[in-house]
C-alpha cells in the first residue's frame, strides 16, 4: 500500500548510502530549531550532536520529549546500514534509527550526520560530514552547513572547521 511506504535515507559509515526522498524533495523545515527525543542509551550522543548543530547554525537544536525519535533499530529497519534517517511519506514525520552495537563515538558521528538530514540536508555532499561516506569525527563543515541551511532557517553559518 502506498500509505505504508516511507522515504528512507540510509547512511553508512565507511560505506555506501542509498537515498530515497519522497514528496518531490520539498523543504521539510522552514524554521530555526528542531527537537530530538533519544532513547536513554543514546541521550549523550544525541545531545552532543544537537549541541554541535546549534552552535553551527545558531538554531535551537535540542533534546526534548516529543521530538523526533532517536532509537535503536533492527538491521531491517536500517536497511542493513548502521544508521538511517527515515521520513514517513504520509505524515512527514522523521525518525532516526541506529544499530544497537554502535559505540558512543561512532554514534555521535552518525547521529550528527543523520540529524543533518532531519534538519534539512536532503541529499549528500561530495565530501565531509554529510558525504555518503562520512568519516569518524568529521566536523560540521561549510558544505554540510550549506546543505542543512538550504531548508533550515539558519541564524548563523559557523562551521566547525
Ligand atoms: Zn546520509
Amino acid at each position: 500500500m502506498k500509505c505504508m511506504k516511507q522515504a528512507i535515507i540510509l547512511c553508512l559509515l565507511l560505506g555506501g548510502c542509498d537515498i530515497s526522498i519522497g514528496d518531490g524533495g520539498t523543504p521539510i523545515v522552514a524554521r530555526c530549531g528542531m527537537t530530538f527525543d533519544p532513547a536513554p542509551a543514546l541521550l549523550e550522543a544525541t545531545e552532543a550532536a544537537a549541541t554541535r548543530w546549534s552552535a553551527a547554525t545558531g538554531c535551537d537544536v535540542r533534546v526534548e520529549a516529543g521530538g523526533v525519535p532517536v532509537r535503536f533499530a533492527s538491521a531491517e529497519e536500517r536497511g542493513g546500514h548502521q544508521a538511517a534517517a527515515v521520513r514517513n511519506r504520509v505524515t512527514g514525520e522523521w525518525s532516526v534509527g541506529v544499530a544497537p552495537s554502535l559505540l558512543r563515538w561512532t554514534a555521535e558521528t552518525l547521529l550528527t550526520h543523520e540529524l543533518g538530514h532531519v534538519l534539512g540536508c536532503l541529499g549528500h555532499t561530495t565530501d565531509g560530514l554529510m558525504a555518503e561516506t562520512t568519516t569518524l569525527y568529521a566536523p560540521i563543515d561549510a558544505s554540510a552547513l550549506d546543505c542543512v541551511c538550504s531548508s533550515l532557517a539558519c541564524a548563523l553559518f559557523a562551521p566547525e572547521l
